[in-house]
């Protein structure tokens, strides 16, 4: 078989850790099977490297970030291959632009475009464990890219869709995915198994244990994901195509994105083309909106609300802030959260959201804006009640059971 193994920066966290990785890796190889490793930097690596970079600018140039933050990743693939050598296994760590990893230009925060698997294929062949550092390739000027936080996630996914890996096995400091973050409710429950659609949403709307780039890959590939823990044997949760049973289930998940802000218009003046041009404004600056409201006009004035990640909000306050004519107030928070239940089940039954509010209503818990689609539903609320929510609303789909 060939399986990829991605390590994640906890994984990789200390000269101890990455030394059991190595016992890991050689394990799998000695098995039988062939092995590509994808590693992130170690933990807090990236973090510091970027503080660095603050010290010296407000604004550094996204090329020279890319060339930093890409030497974390480097540094550890290098490591793990030494580490491996010692252990009597050939092995050869590779950056992601040796690996064939080809992106387009957008500095950190670039997109995969293709990968040339044959160099990895050839050090394969001539027996090495290949160790490829992840979050990184390299675009047509032969600049080096990164692929956005949690981007080795990505980098793992893409690998193993260019060799037809068997699969894509992801090693955190959790053993898999959990029906909510155990570290909010200890009560969660880990799933044998999670469809893409199911992950994906649960990765969008905050569960950072995959980045939602890389399941939005997995499915398009058709790469089956393992989710496990680099810290025990335990069986881990494979993410892979929704069967018909899984319909039965109507809630699968809660996820909860604290890095949320909020952006509130009155009297907003209520005719044609005032959205499209606040809207313009702030996709001009590359500012992602997520959720909008907009009430019922009275009197020819209506209200507007909208989120926004809050490291935008800055960026958000300035345009809107700027904007001199048709809006009356102006009000913007940073201390909203947002909860999502996420499950393919809802597709299928009705009432599903009335139990969440309900639920939420008991706790005086007051949503302050709702979306929805197939399969979840986000509300926000303020943050202080962030965990609360989690909890209840893991309790009243009886997710603990
Ligand atoms: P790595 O550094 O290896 O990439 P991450 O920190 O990105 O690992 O992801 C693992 C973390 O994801 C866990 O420690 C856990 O707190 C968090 N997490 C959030 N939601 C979930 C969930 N539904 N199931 C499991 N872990 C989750
Ligand atoms: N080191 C990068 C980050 O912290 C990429 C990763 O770990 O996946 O975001
Ligand atoms: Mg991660």
């Amino acid at each position: 078989m060939l399986i990829v193994h991605k390590y994640g920066g906890t994984s990789v966290g200390s000269l101890e850790r990455i030394e059991s990785v190595a016992s890991r890796v050689a394990k799998a190889k000695k098995e039988g099977n062939d092995i590509v490793v994808v590693v992130s930097a170690m933990s807090g690596e990236t973090n510091k490297l970027t503080d660095y970079a603050k010290h010296f600018s407000d604004n550094p140039s996204k090329r020279e970030m890319d060339m930093l933050l890409s030497s974390g990743e480097i540094v550890t693939a290098s490591l793990l291959a030494i580490a491996l050598k010692e252990m009597g296994l050939d092995a050869i760590a590779m950056t992601g632009g040796q690996a064939g990893i080809k992106t387009d230009t957008f500095h950190t925060y670039a997109r995969i475009e293709s990968i040339d698997p044959t160099a990895m294929q050839n050090e394969l062949n001539s027996g090495k464990v290949v160790i490829v550092a992840g979050f990184q390739g390299v675009n047509s000027n032969g600049e080096i890219t990164t692929l956005g936080r949690g981007g080795s996630d990505l980098s793992a996914v893409a690998i193993a869709g260019a060799l037809k890996a068997d699969a894509c096995e992801i090693y955190s400091d959790v053993d898999g995915i959990y029906t909510t973050d155990p570290r909010i409710e200890p009560k969660a429950k880990k799933m044998d198994y999670i469809s893409y659609e199911e992950m994906l949403e649960l990765a969008s709307l905050g569960a950072k244990v995959l980045q939602n780039r890389s399941v939005e890959l997995a499915k398009k590939l058709k790469v089956k994901i393992v989710a496990k823990s680099s810290f025990s044997n335990a069986e881990g949760t494979v993410i892979g195509k929704e069967s018909g049973k899984m319909e039965a289930v109507l809630v699968s998940g809660i996820a909860l994105d604290r890095n949320q802000a909020r952006v509130s218009l009155r009297d907003v003046s209520d005719r044609p083309g005032i959205a499209a041009e606040i809207f313009t404004k702030l996709a001009e600056e590359q500012i992602n909106v997520d959720m909008i409201i907009q009430n019922a006009s009275s009197d020819g004035l209506t209200s507007l609300g909208f989120t926004v990640t809050q490291s935008e909000l800055a960026k958000a306050k300035e345009i809107i802030e700027n904007f001199d004519h048709d809006i009356g107030g102006k009000s913007f928070d940073n201390d909203i959260c947002k909860v999502s239940i996420v499950g393919v089940g809802m597709k299928s039954h009705s009432g599903v959201a009335a139990t969440a509010f309900s639920a939420l209503a008991k706790e005086n818990i007051n949503i302050e804006m709702i979306s929805t689609s197939e399969i979840k539903v986000s509300m926000i609320i303020a943050e202080k009640y962030a965990e609360l929510a989690v909890r209840t609303l893991h309790s009243i789909y009886e997710l603990d059971k």
